[in-house]
């Protein structure tokens, strides 16, 4: 065991660990064993004041360095994250349940990326200069101020970063809440990116439940709030943010379809579906859940589908073998089981897993449900675990228009062997992240987030630096003014 699970303290505030035992005790389960493995406390307004006035006071001085300056650091930190990358995975794992086979490779080492990226990017961020005849103007890209960072616990280190990385680049100070189911792992964010050189108060971690978060969108002094959760949240914290006029970006929940066309590479495809459903034991918000199959490979497709689905490695996370973890917590398996049940009621058809697996731990059968239709709860709705529904078709303008049918527009996927065709439908779909012949790949470069209730906003690449700045603009006389009067 590299890190202890038990933290020095709750909160990371003014570049310390702080403790406040005031605070409700949250208990940090390791959901694959049922276990108690550590205990925070939520914070009080005192620790809520505290991080607020450490960034307040810390940000004009960091935003007064070079770009340059700023990216020395966080590019340090990412290689910082990179040498710790193992001891950082593990506490992933007990923060999370997913299996070290996922965590080595996808959560660290992706907040490294982005601390890398806009680390390196930082001394790029500049306005323009504009002619006007024989006047001129030009834009500065100025930061926004304080930024809130409000996590969910799927990906608690990714998401610290992934906020992080881009607010510090352009020179803001961030107050990031986890989730209270996993609330270890930005602590070792902050720890990290202190020891890098961050000057105090720049990048604050603080615990608690919803209504901790929802002290931080309303204070006076918070100017941005960048959230990744569900709809339902995302809905409450935009509108809570619209009140003072401040900036958002949101990161929403998705019920994103995968289309698979009958000339597709069928392992490719099976292949695809596996991870759109499957990676993260389907906890994972740009999921794929509603898979549209053309009729004529649908068999063949289940079948290969059963197939691989049979050789998954479901057990301790802590054993690289393992590639099918626990659920985060036994409210979310119920959930998940709900689901299920309502599925198997509307009349889906089961045609793989479906039920938990016996033992302390939250874990549940990775599951298919075939012959799905549009209307059924199962299409409609989020689940956020590993529920794949499939649905059959024919027609190409048909799907689009199904696949289009839904609130959320947070990724699509196709497998076609036919490219125009990829191209064409990916197109017509209302999403904001999309895939031609893959699935769920999230390369810092690319722009990520979604369109219609899926979220506001992008993370990741050069847009994400649009949503951490605001644009002044300046005009520049160069003759004498001529006034009416
Ligand atoms: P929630 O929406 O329940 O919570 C997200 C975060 O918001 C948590 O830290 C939560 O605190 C906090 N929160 C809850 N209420 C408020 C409030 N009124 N004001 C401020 N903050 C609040 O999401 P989950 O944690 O359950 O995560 C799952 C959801 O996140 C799914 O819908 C998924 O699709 C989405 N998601 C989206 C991603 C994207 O990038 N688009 C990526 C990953 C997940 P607490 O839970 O501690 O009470």
């Amino acid at each position: 065991m590299g890190y202890a699970t038990q933290p020095k303290a709750s909160h990371f505030v003014n570049g310390a660990y702080l403790e406040d035992t005031a605070g409700e005790v949250i208990e940090v389960v390791y959901p694959a064993t049922g276990e108690v493995i550590a205990k925070v406390h939520a914070a009080t307004p005192a620790v809520v004041e505290a991080a607020v006035s450490s960034a307040k006071a810390a940000q004009a001085e960091w935003a007064a360095l070079s770009g340059t300056e700023r990216g020395r650091i966080l590019r340090r930190a990412a290689d910082m994250i990179r040498e710790r990358n193992h001891d950082l995975s593990e506490l992933e794992t007990y923060d999370t349940g997913k299996p070290m086979s996922e965590t080595l490779y996808v959560d660290a080492t992706s907040g490294a990326d982005a601390l890398e990226y806009f680390g390196s990017l930082a001394g790029s961020i500049t306005g323009e200069h504009v002619h006007l005849g024989g006047d001129w103007g030009y834009t500065v890209r100025e930061p926004l101020g304080v930024c809130a960072g409000i996590g969910a616990w799927n990906y608690p280190t990714q998401i610290a970063c992934w906020k992080g990385a881009p607010a510090l680049a352009c020179g803001n100070a961030m107050i990031f809440k986890p989730s209270e189911t996993t609330p270890l792992c930005a602590l070792k964010v902050a720890e990290i990116l202190h020891e890098a050189g961050l000057p105090a108060g720049l990048y604050n971690v603080i615990q608690g439940m919803g209504s901790v978060g929802a002290s931080l969108v309303t204070h006076p002094e918070v100017d941005k709030v960048s959230l990744t959760g569900s709809v339902g949240t995302g809905k409450k914290v935009y509108a809570a943010a619209a009140a003072e006029m401040k900036h958002v970006t949101m990161e929403l929940g998705g019920k994103s379809p995968l289309i698979i066309f009958d000339d597709a590479d069928l392992e490719n495809a099976v292949g695809g579906a596996i991870l759109a459903n499957f990676y993260s034991t389907g906890q994972v918000c740009s999921n794929g859940t509603r898979v549209f199959v053309q009729k004529g490979i649908k068999e063949a497709f289940l079948k290969r589908l059963a197939e691989r689905l049979d050789t998954a490695v479901i057990g301790d996370p802590m054993d690289e073998a393992t590639n099918f973890g626990p659920m985060v917590s036994k409210s979310q398996r119920e959930i998940v089981l709900s689901y299920i049940e309502k599925g198997k009621a509307e009349g889906a058809r089961l045609a793989y897993g479906g039920g938990a697996i016996d033992g302390n731990g939250f874990f549940i059968q990775p599951t298919v449900f075939a012959d799905v239709t549009d209307d059924m709860t199962i299409a409609r709705e989020e689940i956020f675990g590993p529920v794949m529904s499939v649905l059959d078709f024919e027609d190409e303008d048909d799907v689009i228009a199904r696949a289009n049918d839904t609130e959320m527009g947070l990724s699509a996927g196709v497998f076609t062997a036919d490219l125009t065709r990829g191209h064409r439908v990916i197109g017509k779909i209302d999403a904001g992240s999309c895939f031609i012949n893959s699935y769920n790949d999230a390369p810092v470069e690319l722009p990520f987030g979604g369109s219609k209730q899926s979220g506001v906003g992008r993370e990741n690449s050069k847009a994400a630096i649009e949503h951490f700045t605001q644009l002044k603009s300046v005009y520049v006389r160069m003759g004498d003014v001529e006034s009416p009067f």
